[in-house]
């Protein structure tokens, strides 16, 4: 697969650098610091490769010094806030005016999809006819949030997980305990699809032990030996967030199982004895979605009921499977 500085290059070469440029990818795998990084490169006068920054020239000292007159930046004052109109419109007036360096003008918006629909639509003109030299480099991990107006008139470029062994041996350098820490950083990067800082977020929210508790707990709500709300009592420890990624990726793995032919020996928890109804793992994964949608968009929540939700969800999993996990369960409506 190409990677994105490849693709880059490619533009440079042919000549067809595009003049908004939507940099996406799941969370965490570091595509602010690669716009950063393509930024400086594009405005760098003697790039050591293509837009390779040289981190030398007059360009490169400006840059390191916060003060580069043809770079201008669109960000929320603080995480989880807009990015507002008046923000695009300082923008799109900066990159009206001449280089003061001569050369390309950047614009970066970080997050892109932090943009309000005002502030999406006071960047329409600027990317449909972009003044001069101007690239405008747009980060999201979750492109779905922009308007379609955007979108359209962006090239994507998408960073990819790095290679399994590089980005195992950057995390493992990161964790403690040097030795140990192989096998705990592969399974981090599992967890976290392959983005090495989503998965050092993880370990240092001992992401680990909390997907353990919930695959433990599953089992055991499944097979009736543990209440779904004692359950949900452990995994309030971790937080609402990750009780919902491990519920749907241990529902996941579970589907995968039920379709798998018997004898495949998929290793889920739970899945060797009994049916499992699909509909209502679907449902299990439904819910952890739509939770953890809500918190995405900040919406109000009541974290212990959502927990208690969620376990109640795999407990009816449990109930519908029949004879061999018959045990009776306490449904939340039974809560004292
Ligand atoms: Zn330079």
């Amino acid at each position: 697969m190409t990677s994105a500085w490849e693709r880059v290059a490619g533009w440079l070469a042919s000549g067809r650098l595009p003049h908004a440029v939507l940099i996406t990818g799941r969370a965490g795998l570091g595509k602010g610091l690669f716009a950063e990084a393509l930024a400086a490169g594009l405005l760098c006068q003697s790039p050591s490769g293509p837009a390779r920054a040289c981190g030398q020239c007059r360009s490169c000292g400006l840059l390191a010094a916060g003060a580069h007159p043809d770079l201008v930046r669109a960000e929320p004052a603080e995480a989880g806030k807009p990015i507002k109109v008046d923000q695009v419109r300082a923008v799109v007036g900066a990159l009206a005016l001449r280089a003061g360096l001569g050369g390309r003008k950047v614009a970066l918006l970080l997050p892109a999809d932090a943009m309000n629909r005002h502030a999406a639509n006071a960047l329409l003109k600027t990317l449909e006819e972009p003044p001069g030299d101007t690239v405008l480099l747009l980060v999201s991990h979750a492109p779905g949030r922009l308007p379609a107006t955007v979108l359209s008139r962006c090239q994507r470029l998408v960073i990819a997980p790095p290679a399994a062994g590089p980005g195992q041996a950057w995390l493992e350098a990161q964790l403690p305990g040097a030795g140990h820490a192989r096998p705990a950083a592969a399974r981090l990067l599992d967890l976290a699809g392959g983005a090495p800082l989503a998965a050092l977020a993880l370990a240092r929210a001992d992401g680990l032990e909390s997907f353990s508790r919930v695959e433990r707990d599953v089992a055991g709500i499944l097979s009736g030996e543990v209440e779904p709300l004692e359950a949900a009592d452990r995994w309030r420890a971790s937080g609402v967030a990750l009780a919902c990624r491990w519920s749907y990726r241990v529902a996941g793995a579970l589907l995968r199982a039920a379709y798998d032919p018997p004898g495949s020996g998929a290793g889920a928890p739970g899945a060797a004895s009994g049916r499992l109804p699909v509909r209502l793992l679907v449902q299990v994964m439904d819910r952890a979605v739509d939770t953890l949608r809500a918190i995405e968009q900040g919406a109000p929540l009541n974290d212990q009921l959502a927990i208690d939700r969620l376990a109640c969800a795999w407990a009816e999993v449990g109930h519908a499977r029949g004879p061999s996990g018959a045990a009776p369960v306490t449904t939340l409506e039974q809560r004292p």
